[in-house]
């Protein structure tokens, strides 16, 4: 299984035929797994498990062992197609082995995807939602690793 990021994979414009707008369309969600120091053993083994288990992963990140963008605590990232959010939810819920799990849409908004868009599994954390862009330019995603 190829792991590594997929252009197709990335948000892309459709226009709708009705009134010849273009819209973006969401494809793809990133799902944060959050750790401590104490859990590097652990999220190894819940990164092991969910490659077993959701072979429609589009990414898989690398542990990233200090706090990066707007992440709090330690943690790593896995990108899965937006179609089947519900169905990946539920199977992650079941892996996580008690760690913490953010799930947001990737889109222009990052504000919104973090915050009214954002899904937790287990305990909520406290993001830093100051470098996010709430408008809509097309800057790089700072939520991301990648
Ligand atoms: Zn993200």
């Amino acid at each position: 299984m190829n792991l590594s990021a997929n252009s197709s994979s990335k948000m892309r414009a459709s226009t709708n035929p009705l009134d010849g707008k273009e819209y973006k369309i969401m494809e793809k969600f990133h799902v944060h797994i959050y750790f401590t120091k104490n859990e590097i053993e652990l999220a190894q083994k819940v990164r092991d498990e969910l490659i077993r288990a959701i072979p429609q992963l589009i990414y898989v990140g690398e542990l990233i062992l200090k706090p990066v963008g707007p992440h709090s605590k330690p943690m790593f990232e896995i990108h899965i197609p937006a179609a089947e959010i519900d169905r990946i939810a539920a199977i992650i819920d079941k892996k996580r082995s008690g760690l913490s799990v953010l799930i947001h849409p990737v889109q222009d908004d990052e504000l919104a995807a973090h915050t009214v868009f954002a899904r937790w599994l287990g305990d909520r954390l406290k993001l830093d939602l100051n470098n996010l862009n709430p408008a809509k330019d097309t800057q790089q995603l700072k939520c991301s690793s990648m």
